[in-house]
């Protein structure tokens, strides 16, 4: 047994017991735990360590646990994960309304609402995508190597924060993703959509898309825009027409 110093910082003292939020804390951690395990067993999953320091010095959730250890971890800060990479996501069962507003914004997001646990750890072991979620346990497990905690219960103030932690508005490609099915939406002739849309919106749209997977036909229409209000709502930022 080792037993070190903790504290937590920032929205992280959500994860903890109330008499370890705010303040350093001593635990006994088993023989040659890592910090990962450590932290996990205090109920903080490894996917929400952002930065972290063991006796003030920089270190990685490998580090095994020394006696005396003074180990701080911090949370994830605004955009620190966001290198160019345009991410895809994995909603868990009980995330449908934020799956929706990322497809709406363009971001390839797996949704299924009878998904199994097994399933998501099976897809976040072998496709890199970050995994949402309000379960903490799910993110415990050692399949998902990038994850993350959805703190909100509504899918606006979810939206916003996963945006905040990956700096979605930079890589937003609004409405090219069939909000049903997640495939990209391809642009179909006007004459292919004529009887299969009213009248009135052949006359007045120009361009039309078509997802190939469910046939739906999407325009620019009224729907889109107040689509992109709410979702500029929730971001706080511009949400460009496509
Ligand atoms: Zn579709």
């Amino acid at each position: 047994m080792a037993t070190a110093t903790f504290r937590f910082h920032g929205e992280l003292a959500e994860f903890l017991a109330r008499g370890r939020r705010g303040v350093a804390f001593e635990q006994a951690c088993a023989r040659a735990a890592t910090v990962k395990h450590a932290i996990e067993s205090l109920g903080v999953p490894h996917t929400e360590a952002g930065r972290l320091t063991v006796n003030g010095q920089p270190a990685t959730l490998s580090r095994i646990v020394r006696e005396g250890d003074a180990i701080e971890v911090f949370p994830h800060v605004a955009a620190e994960s966001a290198a160019d990479e345009v991410l895809s996501f994995l909603a868990d069962a009980h995330l449908g309304g934020l799956a929706r507003l990322l497809r709406m914004l363009g971001f390839d997001t797996l949704y299924d609402s009878a998904i199994h646990d097994r399933e998501i750890l099976a897809l976040a072991a072998r496709e890199r995508r970050v995994v949402l979620t309000r379960d903490r346990e799910l993110l415990k497990c050692r399949e998902i190597m990038r994850g993350c905690f959805v703190h909100a219960t509504k899918p606006e103030a979810q939206l916003r924060e996963v945006a905040a932690r990956y700096a979605l508005e930079r890589h937003m490609q609004p409405f090219t993703l069939c909000l049903h099915c997640n495939l990209r939406l391809e642009a179909v002739e006007k004459t292919a959509v004529t009887g299969r849309v009213p009248e009135r919106i052949a006359e007045r749209y120009a361009e039309f898309v078509r997802c190939r997977g469910c046939d739906r036909i999407y325009w620019p229409g009224s729907h889109w825009e107040r689509m992109r209000e709410m979702l500029g709502a929730s971001l706080g930022a511009r949400v460009p027409v496509r």
